[in-house]
């Protein structure tokens, strides 16, 4: 049996890996979309003695640009590494507070860990997952105001008296971009930063308007089992010619443009894509299009099975989303059935699921830093008690999308 597409390739992988349902289920959670023109530039580059900081990362860097219409991308190791940058140049510093949402993946608040910054948590729109802009404003206006308000939207510890708010950071939570345009004016009424995490959510729209490009900085990141894939990997977009300078800099050890490959003028890292990635990246670029639309009707074909279910909500999609990008394909179990009995009983029929998100404040080392307890933000507690990931990718048949569907019908009729 082939699993995970017909190509010569993965039958040879699998025959190699002794394939069976239990190494590599009937569905996979995820897999990238690949195909020859993917493999002959990845080649092709193993033939150049280039195999960092080349051409491939240029002509990557490149290709985002046109696509989102940003002066400038800059392409890093992983999305992690490039919201860090984003954080850096905003000046972003100890003690600084930035508003942000816990429903999410925990690397759009650990980078501001990273800094010893605090992320102020706001909930979250019960419809799409992403940060509440209205609570953003409140947030902001009493932080900023530093009014006796202000106290109600910090941590119980962790965090001095005081501080002040540099910054906002938003998430397009599954591919689906958040409200900007309320976010952006508290950022300008209040003079914050924006840092839009578009982790998910490359090829997305708000009101016609690319996602990643709605703040001051926008970061996609290519992870594989992201829109997009260059192994690991991540571009970071924006306006500003000081930022991209200082953000290379950073990204390259801290060596500016006059340094040598031993001078180093600031405190940097070593963030940098390699050319193998970034001509797998710019391949994919290439298919953007194509790679997004089987995406859409893989979630098409779902939609249409899933809402014969009772006991399942499928994604919303908001009409300020003019273009979902979809990314995971997140499906919510009604409150009255126990999502993680729907959990268990998949696993047993070789389906594979995640649990999405567990809150980040309720991650260990956030809880333990800055004493956040269950029900401080109810409607992220509530979306990730129900939310549940089910397998999904571009390569995904209408076959394989049925199997699954089936299942949850089944399992959910006999919980
Ligand atoms: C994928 C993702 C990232 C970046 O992850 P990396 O694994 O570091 O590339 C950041 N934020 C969100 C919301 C993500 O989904």
């Amino acid at each position: 049996m082939i699993y995970v597409t017909k190509s010569v390739l993965d039958e040879r992988f699998l025959l190699k890996k002794k394939a069976s349902p239990d190494t590599f289920p009937l569905v996979p959670m995820s897999a990238p979309d690949l195909t020859d023109i993917e493999r002959e530039v990845v080649q092709a580059v193993l033939s150049t003695p280039l195999l960092s900081m080349g051409p491939e990362t240029t002509a990557f860097e490149e290709a985002i640009r046109n696509f989102t219409g940003s002066r400038h991308a800059i392409a890093v190791s992983s999305g992690t590494a490039g919201l860090h940058l984003c954080v850096r140049a905003a000046d972003i510093e100890d003690g600084d507070l930035v508003i942000t949402t816990p429903f999410s993946f925990v690397a759009s608040s650990n980078v501001l860990l990273f800094e010893r910054a605090v992320p102020i948590f706001v909930d979250v729109d019960p419809l799409t997952g992403n940060i509440a802009p209205l609570q953003v404003h409140q947030a902001a206006r009493d932080l900023a105001e530093g009014n006796s308000a202000s106290k109600k939207w910090l941590p119980r510890k962790g965090v001095s008296e005081g501080a002040p708010l540099k910054a906002l950071l938003p998430v397009d939570v599954f591919g689906q971009p958040a409200d900007m345009d309320p976010i952006r004016a508290t950022a300008r009424q209040f003079d914050l930063t924006i840092i839009e995490d578009s982790c998910e959510a490359l090829g997305a729209e708000y009101k016609n308007r690319p996602a990643g490009t709605l703040g001051d900085y926008g970061v996609f990141a290519f992870y594989p089992n992201k829109q997009i894939t260059t192994g690991e990997g991540a571009i970071i977009v924006t306006d500003d010619d000081d930022d991209d300078a200082m953000m290379r800099a950073l990204l390259n050890q801290g060596r500016s443009p006059g340094d040598t490959w031993l001078q180093h003028t600031y405190l940097g890292y070593n963030y940098r894509i390699d050319e193998m990635s970034a001509a797998l990246g710019r391949a994919q670029m290439s298919r953007l299009d194509e790679l997004l639309t089987k995406r859409e009707q893989v979630a098409g074909w779902y939609q249409e099975r899933l809402d014969e279910i009772a006991g399942v909500e499928t994604p919303a999609i908001v009409p300020s989303t003019t273009r979902m990008s979809w990314f995971v394909y997140v499906i919510r179990i009604a409150p009255e059935i126990n999502r993680n009995r729907v959990a268990v009983a998949l696993k047993e029929r070789g389906i594979p699921n995640r649990p999405y998100f567990i809150p980040i404040h309720l991650q260990p080392y956030m809880v333990e830093r800055f004493g956040y307890q269950e029900g401080d933000f109810p409607i992220t507690e509530d979306l990730g008690r129900r939310g549940l990931a089910i397998p999904f990718s571009g390569v995904m048949t209408e076959e394989q999308v049925e199997i699954v569907s089936e299942a949850i019908g089944e399992v959910i009729a006999a919980i």
